[in-house]
Order: C-alpha cells, then sequence, then structure tokens
C-alpha cells in the first residue's frame, strides 16, 4: 500500500490511508453483523449509530451550540444553492451575496432564480483574485441574509475573518474549507457544505443550521427541499447516503485523533507554507494568482510564465507521481488542493518538484 498518489485533486479528493484502511477492513463485515454498512437497513439501531455519531463528533469538533441542528442531505452544495432561498428567502426580503469568485456566483444565480438578490460586495474587477474588503460590504435594508463563500475553490481565495451582520442572519458555504480551521459557528445561521473535500466522499453534503431559521418554510415548499423535514427525521426521513455518512464519520475520528480542528489548522498552515514559500522563492517564474492576504490554505493557484510551460508542468508532474494539479477549466494555470487528508510529505514533494522544474525548464 506504498504506491499512493501525491494526491492534491481538487474533489473529490484525497482521504488518509487510516481511513480507507479502517472501511477495508469493515468493509464485508461491519462490527459483527455479517453485512456490510451498505447493505444495512438505514432504520437499523446499528446504522442509526453511527448517523448518530457522526453528528456527535461533528457537533464536537467544530464546537457547535446546542440551539443548532446537524443534517446529512443529498444533492450536493448545489442543491443547497437553491434550499437556501426556497426556505429562507421570503417576499419582500433580498438574498444577499459577497461576490467572490466562481461559486459564490452560481450560488447567486440560484437564488436569482428564486427570489429578489443583490450583491453586498464583489472584486469581480480584479478577476476575482481577493476576497473583498468586509468594511466594503453593504448589507441593503431588507437582507433577508448575507452569503459568503468561505474559500472559493477555483480562485484559491479564503475568508480571513468572517463579517458581524448583527441582526441579519450570515450564511456561509464552507464546501472547501469545513473544518481546516476553527469557526465561530455562533456567528452564522447556517453553514453548508458538500463533505467530498475536507469530510470524506461526495454522497452527502452537511448543514448545520440555527433551529430557529427553519421553523416557518412555506407551506408549498416540496416535501424533500424543507428543512424542517429533516430536521424533524433527524435526516432519515427518506433512504440517506448511508456509506457515505459512514466514512464521514470515520474522517471525524481521524480529525479528533489528529488533535482536532485547531490542530488541523496548524497542519494545513505548515503544509502549505512549503508551496507558498515555492512560489514566493522562485523569483517570479511561479506566480500566485491570490492576493497575498486573501491566500487560500485549501486550493494554491498559480501560474508560469506560458501555457506552454503550464502544460508541460502537467505532464512532467503527472511522470512524477503528481495528480490533480491542472487549475479548473474555466481560469486555466495550476492549482493544488491541499485539503485536510493531503499528506505534509506530498506538499513537500510537490515544493521540491516545483523547485527542480524552475532549474530544468528556467
Ligand atoms: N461550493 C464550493 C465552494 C465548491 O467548491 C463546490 C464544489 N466544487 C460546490 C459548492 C458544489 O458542490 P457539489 O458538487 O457538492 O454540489
Amino acid at each position: 500500500m506504498t504506491n499512493r498518489a501525491y494526491n492534491f485533486n481538487a474533489g473529490p479528493a484525497a482521504l488518509p490511508l487510516e481511513v480507507l484502511q479502517q472501511a477495508q477492513q469493515e468493509f464485508i463485515d461491519y462490527a459483527g453483523t455479517g453485512m456490510s454498512i451498505m447493505e444495512m437497513s438505514h432504520r437499523s439501531s446499528v446504522f442509526e449509530g453511527v448517523n448518530d455519531g457522526a453528528q456527535a463528533l461533528l457537533r464536537e469538533l467544530f464546537g457547535i451550540p446546542s440551539q443548532y441542528k446537524v443534517l446529512f442531505l443529498q444533492g450536493g452544495a448545489s442543491t443547497q444553492f437553491a434550499m437556501i432561498p426556497m426556505n429562507l428567502l421570503t417576499p419582500g426580503k433580498s438574498a444577499a451575496f459577497v461576490h467572490t469568485g466562481s461559486w459564490a456566483e452560481k450560488a447567486y444565480k440560484e437564488a436569482k432564480l428564486i427570489g429578489e438578490t443583490a450583491i453586498a460586495a464583489t472584486s469581480e474587477a480584479d478577476k476575482f483574485n481577493r476576497i473583498p474588503a468586509l468594511s466594503d460590504i453593504r448589507l441593503p435594508d431588507n437582507a433577508a441574509y448575507l452569503h459568503i463563500t468561505s474559500n472559493e475553490t477555483i480562485e484559491g481565495t479564503q475568508f480571513a475573518a468572517y463579517p458581524d451582520t448583527g441582526d441579519v442572519t450570515l450564511i456561509g458555504d464552507m464546501s472547501s474549507d469545513i473544518l481546516s480551521r476553527p469557526v465561530d459557528v455562533g456567528k452564522f445561521g447556517m453553514i453548508y457544505a458538500g463533505a467530498q473535500k475536507n469530510l470524506g466522499p461526495s454522497g452527502v453534503t452537511i448543514v448545520i443550521v440555527r433551529e430557529d431559521l427553519v421553523e416557518s418554510s412555506p407551506k408549498s415548499l416540496p416535501t424533500m427541499l424543507r428543512y424542517d423535514t429533516h430536521v424533524k427525521n433527524n435526516s432519515l426521513y427518506n433512504t440517506p447516503p448511508s456509506f457515505s455518512v459512514y466514512l464521514v464519520g470515520l474522517m471525524l475520528q481521524w480529525i479528533k485523533d489528529k488533535g482536532g480542528v485547531a490542530a488541523m489548522e496548524q497542519f494545513n498552515r505548515d503544509k502549505t507554507k512549503l508551496i507558498y514559500d515555492a512560489i514566493d522563492q522562485s523569483g517570479g517564474y511561479y506566480r500566485g494568482f491570490a492576493d497575498t492576504a486573501s491566500r487560500s490554505l485549501m486550493n494554491i493557484t498559480f501560474r508560469l510564465g506560458s501555457e506552454a510551460l503550464e502544460k508541460q508542468f502537467v505532464k512532467e508532474s503527472e511522470q512524477h507521481g503528481f495528480v490533480g494539479l491542472k487549475g479548473h477549466r474555466s481560469v486555466g494555470g495550476l492549482r493544488a488542493s491541499t485539503y485536510n487528508a493531503v499528506p505534509f510529505e506530498s506538499c513537500k514533494a510537490l515544493a521540491e518538484f516545483m523547485g527542480d522544474f524552475a532549474k530544468r525548464n528556467g
């Protein structure tokens, strides 16, 4: 089991070897039940234990206050782009967005289909290479909520601090940085994230929502698209993505064993420093895309002198065992995604490769 790739995929992404090995061990016979998690009724007490256990660990590690519900849903973070305005955008109110890049844009466009929207701040004029200053955020008088994308996966920018929105509900799409650093959950009315980057495999979406926000969804909303349906049924209204929930539980235990979320942040800082240093100390050979103050600890985006050189970099990196370094097709360049499970050794190897590549192709 040593032929693991240096996996810098943007999502689905690397999982810890220990987690995969535990899943492998339990795959055919989970806890002496004579069956795998995938073959088990989601109404069984064993699966309920898995479901409740994952929720409890998430609460503990992320410091989720008791008045918040934790839901495990399907449909990806993309479905939340629609469910949020469907449930929380009341007539006469406006959904406000900090327009930070590709994912904020998608969330904004989806809300526009449902009701009134507003851009509270944008960095579009700078090609989204930075998070707008918090002091530039302007909320409309009738704001129902402010939506932010805490980490822009494609551009490689991340909020260093979160805005204070007073009485206005703050909602965070944390798909690409959940549990990578401590967060004051109480600042947010809702936090959501697809699991497939920092928390496990694809197939399950984490929603953390304050109770009072889910009490009054419009009566006409379809059952599956209402938060209160899933709250009332402990995320077991219909058949859940049981294997994904199980793997999220294993991943959470791994984070706990590593020392929790604060330890994750330090780990992520240490390993990304290697790559950012390789960029900054290259004498301009590599150019970071994001403004230094907005740099992400999760997605490191950079460019080389020409597209031909970038192609060459990707090709040679693949020959050296690196996977996933090509930038998103919408922005080009290169991107290394360094989520919680990406080992220090992978980042060290990448930093070294970057140095060697620059020497060879200088
Ligand atoms: N938001 C962000 C910040 C993302 O990175 C992604 C996925 N790359 C999404 C939303 C969409 O997530 P999903 O594919 O789970 O719908």
